[in-house]
C-alpha cells in the first residue's frame, strides 16, 4: 500500500508540471526529451527581481550586490537552463535557495544548486520529509543526497536583508503540505505563494499524505490577503502571475466550497453523495486540469473529517 501511494504520488507530481503531457506513460527517454523541450522564460517583476516559468513550480529570483536568492528550483535536468536564465538577467550564481515546500517539482534542483554552493533554507518539515519519505515526492530517486537537503531550517519563518529589500519567509501550517512557506519582498512588493495558490491551471491540490489540509489552504489565502495590496505582484506555485483580486476570488472559492462540504457533512452526506452534488462545477472548467472537481471535493471532505486539533496543533 505504501509503495502504491509513493508511486502514484510521484506520477501525480510529474503530471502537475506540464498539463499537456501525460507522464504516466512516458519512458525515461521520453522523460528526458520532455525536459529537453522545456524553455525557461523570465518575466521581470521590477529592478532586481523576476519570475522564471518552465516545467514545475514557478521560480522567484532576487538579485543584486548581496547575491542571488532563488525561491524553488523545479526539476534537476532543468538546472543548467535555470542557471542560464539567471545569468541572462545579469545575476550572479545562486547564493541562497528557499524551498516553498518539499515536492520534487519545487526542490528537484536542490542537489545541483547545493553542490554549486547555494545555502538551502526551508521549513523544518521540508528537511524531515526529504530525509524520511523522499520517494513519494521525488520520482524514483533512491534517496535525497546530503547536498539536496536544507541546511538552515525554521519553524515560524525568517527574514533576509539583502539587495536593499527585506524578504520575509513565513510558514503556513498544514495547508498544501505541512511544510509550506510564503515569501514576501517588502520593497519590491512581490509575494511568492508556492503551491498554496494554483492560479487558473487547476483546482487546488491538497496533499493530505504530506500533512496538508483544506482549512490551512484557506487560512493561508486569508493571511496572504493581509499582506498584499492592489499593486502586489503575486507568484503562484503554478500558473500565470496574479493580483490581489485574483487571490480574493481564489479565497472566496475555497471558502464557499469548504462551507458547502461542511454543511453537507453536517447533514450526514457520504463522500460519494457530496461528490454527486458537483459543488465546484463553476470552477471545474479546465478539462486538462491536474485536480478536477471530484478530487478537490474529496480532499476537502477528508480534510474536514480530520480533528481540528490535528490542524491547529503547533506543527
Ligand atoms: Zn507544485
Ligand atoms: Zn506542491
Amino acid at each position: 500500500m505504501r509503495s502504491f501511494i509513493k508511486t502514484s504520488f510521484s506520477i501525480a507530481l510529474l503530471a502537475t508540471t506540464s498539463l499537456a503531457v501525460s507522464a504516466c506513460t512516458q519512458s525515461n527517454a521520453q522523460e528526458a526529451d520532455r525536459f529537453a523541450a522545456v524553455e525557461i522564460k523570465a518575466e521581470s517583476l521590477g529592478e532586481g527581481i523576476a519570475v522564471l516559468f518552465g516545467a514545475g513550480g514557478n521560480i522567484g529570483v532576487s538579485y543584486g550586490p548581496d547575491g542571488t536568492v532563488l525561491i524553488d528550483d523545479q526539476f534537476a535536468p532543468l538546472t543548467p537552463k535555470i542557471e542560464a536564465a539567471i545569468a541572462d538577467l545579469g545575476a550572479e550564481p545562486v547564493k541562497y535557495l528557499i524551498n516553498t515546500h518539499w515536492h520534487g517539482d519545487h526542490s528537484g534542483g536542490n542537489e545541483n544548486f547545493g553542490k554549486a554552493g547555494a545555502l538551502i533554507m526551508a521549513h523544518d518539515h521540508v528537511r524531515e520529509r526529504m530525509l524520511g519519505i523522499q520517494k513519494s515526492g521525488r520520482g524514483n530517486d533512491p534517496a535525497s543526497p546530503a547536498e539536496a537537503l536544507p541546511t538552515v531550517t525554521y519553524h515560524d519563518g525568517l527574514k533576509l536583508h539583502l539587495n536593499g529589500d527585506e524578504v520575509s519567509v513565513k510558514h503556513m501550517k498544514h495547508a498544501h503540505t505541512d511544510g509550506d512557506s510564503i515569501v514576501f519582498w517588502k520593497k519590491a512588493n512581490v509575494l511568492h505563494m508556492g503551491d498554496l495558490y494554483f492560479n487558473k491551471v487547476t483546482l487546488p491540490f491538497i496533499d493530505l499524505n504530506s500533512g496538508g489540509n483544506a482549512r490551512g489552504v484557506l487560512a493561508a489565502a486569508e493571511k496572504a490577503l493581509t499582506i498584499v495590496d492592489d499593486d502586489t505582484k503575486i507568484i503562484p506555485g503554478h500558473g500565470p502571475m496574479a493580483t490581489k483580486s485574483d487571490l480574493v476570488s481564489y479565497r472566496d472559492m475555497l471558502k464557499s466550497v469548504i462551507s458547502a462540504v461542511e454543511k453537507a457533512q453536517g447533514e450526514g452526506k457520504s463522500l460519494e453523495a457530496v461528490k454527486a452534488m458537483k459543488l465546484v462545477a463553476q470552477w471545474d472548467t479546465n478539462p486538462n486540469a491536474f485536480i478536477k472537481g471530484d478530487a478537490f471535493v474529496e480532499a476537502v471532505y477528508k480534510s474536514l473529517e480530520m480533528p481540528a486539533h490535528a490542524h491547529d496543533a503547533d506543527h
